[in-house]
């Protein structure tokens, strides 16, 4: 070893020692006479000290030269510190070095290598490996790595088997566009990087692998919305033999177990929430609960009393923001000017204050009445001092409108306070859901999820209704997870693939090895994936999952440090049979 001992461990308790540290100069402060150098690495900081009187001159004169973030390896003696500094481990103690050896120079860094550094983003970026040497983005990955431990520790414990399932799959049309990649030997073919292991890990439960888990990359090359990255990490598992309460506890047990195992935090017995009183009350299948204001719906309330715009709406909701009655004209014109946004796309937004006296004011008192009002405030459960918010309009559109603001409002308040953590099961999403673009259906979660059984019958006839046995985990407004109890019958498999639209042919073609596999007694089972990168960011308190990935991707998809995508070269598209359209 090039080194006795780490930069963050010693202390009073080693005063005398000798020893030898390996690391990165973090700074040096030169008095001539003297001079002192912070030593890091991946453990912290430790002060190295030279001086005239007790270092001789060579080395002292080495030392005048170091410059941010040389790699320098140090021999010396633990000595206690006479200014210590109680805020570092290593605060009480220095290195009085004898000799030292530059192991590599270092030009300087681009950007400071601090917690709060001058660096931007792009730069940050292109530079991911310096970006990696400061405390916070180092801590998030040792953070993820803790939480990715605690999840392997808690499936494993519970009969879980990590098995790798292939990232040279089959394009298949359902979901999001594949990421494509030539096949040298096959001209003209290709394979798909796995939007998920989905296909697979069915097919290891008919293997009769029981109980199921990876921690995998899937790749979707998806239009990039902020904080979405191409290639993404999913906690991917399955069981067999299992109905949908036997996956929710145990992936709730998986949940309170990473909360009491990483933040210290109890929680118990999730909320269930069906999808329809999701939408209903909150606008949103992935609602946030750490903060009330449910939506009251207003529509038979706030219509037929003489107010234009709202006699036409379809659905007219409302919600209480708590403490917001002394809002000034300009704090509600900021919103309103907020819902409007294209972004969000409001026509408006009606307000009422429930004034401490128990009267209301409000932006509709030529229609409604103080009786009136004071509905509006028992449907939303507002009290005197809050601010009552409506909307109207078509019913979805609506919805998530008033959800937006919610979230907004949620956010301007406080409420989402990133130590709380309020996670709930969202369940009996709709198996289909209607694309008035296509025309026909589309799986809901994805094409191998079963009906609810009771259900089953109406697939024939209004199979828009049918519901399936398919559950999200959402944590903080976030789905973190979802699943389903999947189909294991050939016949309701092709049935499905029927109603989704595929011919046979079609269906045989993707799928056939699926409907096959299924004629060879497959045993009834069923899954959930969650999303590693954002569970991991959401733990750590933080918004942006790229914070916690070690070489991420910008907003359209680059790798910066790399420079990728790039071009190949004229041979390599020869040997993969590939012409380039060209480019006008
Ligand atoms: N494969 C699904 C997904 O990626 C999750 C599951 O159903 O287990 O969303």
């Amino acid at each position: 070893m090039l080194r006795t001992n780490n930069c963050g461990e010693l202390n009073l308790a080693h005063v005398g020692n000798k020893v030898t540290l390996a690391g990165w100069v973090q700074k040096t402060r030169n008095k001539g006479f003297m001079i002192w150098v912070d030593l890091r690495d991946r453990y912290g900081i430790t002060q190295i000290i030279f001086d005239e009187e007790r270092t001789d001159k060579e080395t002292l004169e080495m030392a005048q030269n170091l410059g941010r973030e040389f790699v320098i390896q140090i021999e010396g003696t633990v000595i206690e510190r006479e200014s210590k500094n109680p805020n570092m481990p290593t605060g009480a103690i220095e290195i009085l070095a004898e000799s030292f050896k530059i192991l590599n120079a270092s030009k300087t860094p681009p950007f400071t290598i601090e917690n709060e550094t001058d660096g931007g983003e792009e730069l940050r970026m292109q530079y991911r490996y310096l970006d990696i040497r400061r405390n916070p983005v180092r801590e998030n990955l040792i953070f993820r790595s803790k939480v990715s431990l605690a999840i392997r520790n808690y499936l494993s414990s519970y009969n879980f088997i990590d098995v790798e399932t292939p990232y040279l799959i089959k394009s298949t049309p359902e979901g999001a566009r594949d990421f494509v990649v030539p096949s040298r030997m096959n001209a003209g073919e290709f394979y798909a990087l796995p939007q998920s292991p989905q296909t697979f890990k069915q097919l290891l439960m008919v293997g009769g692998m029981d109980q199921y888990f990876q921690i995998v990359k899937c790749f979707r090359d998806e239009d990039l919305r902020a904080d979405r990255q191409p290639e993404f990490t999913q906690i991917d598992c399955e069981m067999t033999f299992v109905e949908q309460e036997d996956i929710l506890a145990r992936f709730e047990g998986l949940l309170i177990h990473l909360l009491k195992e990483i933040k210290g935090v109890e929680v118990s017995d999730f909320p269930r929430m069906t999808y329809a009183e999701a939408m209903q009350k909150y606008g949103n299948d992935k609602p946030d609960i750490r903060f009330g204001m449910e939506f009251a719906e207003l529509t038979d309330l706030a219509k037929g009393k003489g107010f234009p715009v709202f006699d036409q709406q379809e659905l007219i909701v409302g919600i209480a923001v708590p403490g917001a009655a002394t809002y000034t004209r300009k704090q509600i014109d900021a919103l309103i000017d907020w819902v409007k946004r294209p972004q969000i796309g409001a026509n408006g937004l009606i307000w009422v204050k429930c004034n401490e006296d128990g009267s209301f004011k409000s932006s509709v008192d030529k229609f409604y009445s103080q009786e009136d009002l004071q509905a509006w405030a028992a449907s939303t459960q507002a009290s005197a001092g809050d601010l009552i918010l409506v909307m109207g309009g078509e019913v979805n559109k609506t919805r998530t409108q008033l959800s937006a603001l919610r979230m907004e409002l949620a956010e301007q308040l406080g409420l989402r306070d990133p130590e709380v953590f309020a996670p709930l099961w969202v369940v009996d999403f709709p198996l289909l859901e209607w694309d008035e673009e296509s025309k026909r259906f589309h799986a809901m979660h994805h094409p191998f999820t079963a009906p609810k059984p009771e259900q089953m019958k109406l697939l024939a006839t209004d199979p828009g209704a049918v519901n399936a046995n398919a559950y999200d985990l959402v944590l903080n407004g976030n789905e973190i997870g979802g699943g389903s109890i999947r189909i294991h019958d050939a016949a309701v498999q092709e049935t499905m693939f029927d109603l989704l639209g595929f011919t046979k042919e079609e269906a045989q073609a993707q799928f056939g090895f699926l409907m096959e596999a299924f004629q060879y007694g497959a045993p009834p089972h069923g899954g959930i994936a969650l999303g590693l990168d954002r569970l991991v960011a959401i733990l750590g308190g933080q918004e942006t999952i790229r914070d916690f990935i070690a070489f991420p991707k910008n907003n359209s998809g680059r790798d910066l440090m790399i420079n990728a995508p790039a071009s190949i070269a004229a041979t390599q598209l020869d040997e993969l049979n590939l012409v380039l359209k060209p480019t006008s």
